[in-house]
């Protein structure tokens, strides 16, 4: 199979009842990238990238679509279904821009499922669960706003909650955690503070020794790995890290290392499906958990993340957030992905399992080919 014409769109996903608030700010609708590949076969792949706006990492969206159109026409002829020898080729093409490459990986693995007729989470090692556990992140809010948020989403069945803080006086933040676990904790709920880079390590010493009974996890509370060097031996609370981890070196080095006990890690940020796999496995051998998420995006992004999300040790999965709680309407006329009681139903048929419509994408931006 060769790839015939690569198709790059841009499409508006606006934030239900918005904006959505993080530590660094708030955003109302999101700027997503689509990737169409056709192929000789006459078999397509769909693959996104989509930043949760232009400061959330080191991720830019008009950055994917220039990435993309800088590596379409060298990617034309390559065999979709050689998924290391694609990513070899797009590393001769570019350096860096993982992001970009992953919308390519994704769609190649959409491709790859569809030519052998098996779901993308087959081919990325077998099915754990049919029934993803998902988690709901609860943007930043009034303490007593985000408490009943947190109560409403534990009563729908989700299995994990994600609270985030940062960007504001940390009395604040130390109110809400507190109020938040009051609401939960008969649920058995794994709850996550996640200031998105936002805290300063004073604030983070804070929210940990003002919180010292609530079992929560400190989700990437700094900006810099020295800072959140400078907490870890000094809190009791476990520290994931997030955005810092921007690729396989860095993930694996801060596992070797033991600067952390867990990821919030981003299937775009860290190139793609194919080095998410790799992600799972080495977090598998140092058994630490991890989420298998990304920042935004629509069907195609969330599909990736389920089906990566169901091949997860379980004890280890923290589950697959997706933006589809947060936006209207989906790419794939049948549904598409949703949570239903904080659980992901992993698409049926080839590849992703999705049935795109692409008319909703109006005309793409770039075609090669
Ligand atoms: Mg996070």
């Amino acid at each position: 199979m060769k790839i015939t014409e690569i198709a790059i769109y841009a499409y508006d996903l606006p934030v239900n009842n918005g904006p959505y608030r993080m530590s660094h700010g708030e955003v109302f609708s999101l700027d997503t990238t689509l990737v169409r590949i056709t192929t000789d076969t006459g078999l397509v792949g769909w693959g996104e990238a989509c930043p949760v706006g232009p400061v959330y990492e080191q991720h830019h969206a008009a950055g994917d679509r220039a990435a993309l159109a800088g590596m379409a026409q060298g990617l034309l002829g390559q065999d979709p279904t050689n998924l290391v020898r694609l990513h070899r080729r797009m590393n001769g093409l570019l350096n860096g821009h993982l992001y970009a490459k992953a919308a390519i990986d994704i769609a190649a693995h959409d491709l790859t499922g569809k030519h052998y007729g098996v779901r993308v989470a087959d081919l990325l090692g077998g099915v754990e669960t049919e029934r993803v556990p998902s988690y709901y992140a609860v943007a930043v809010d009034e303490p007593d706003v985000v408490a009943e948020r947190a109560a409403e989403k534990a009563a729908e069945g989700y299995p994990r909650l994600q609270v985030k803080v940062g960007g504001r006086p940390v009395e604040l933040d130390i109110e809400t955690i507190r109020k938040v676990w009051e609401r939960v904790k008969d649920r058995g709920i794994s709850l996550s503070a996640d200031a998105n880079r936002g805290l300063t390590v004073r604030d983070a010493l804070r929210l940990s020794r003002e919180c010292p009974d609530v079992p929560f996890i400190l989700e990437q509370p700094c900006n810099t790995l020295d800072e959140v060097l400078a907490l870890r031996n000094r809190v009791n609370h476990a520290i994931y890290l997030d955005e810092i981890t921007t690729d396989l070196t860095k993930a694996v080095g801060a596992l070797a290392k033991g600067q952390c006990d867990g990821f919030g890690m981003k299937v775009t940020r860290i190139g793609g499906l194919h080095p998410m796999a790799v992600v799972r496995d080495v977090c598998e051998a140092y058994s630490t958990p991890h989420t298998t998420d990304d920042s935004w995006g629509g069907d195609i992004i969330a599909a990736a993340c389920a089906h990566l999300g169901a091949t997860v040790r379980p004890g280890l999965n923290e589950g697959v957030w997706v933006a589809a709680p947060y936006i209207e309407g989906h790419y794939d006329t049948r549904g598409g992905i949703s949570v239903e009681g904080g659980h992901i139903r992993l698409p049926e048929g080839p590849g992703l399992g999705l049935e795109i419509d692409e008319s909703i994408f109006g005309a793409p931006v770039a075609v090669f080919g």
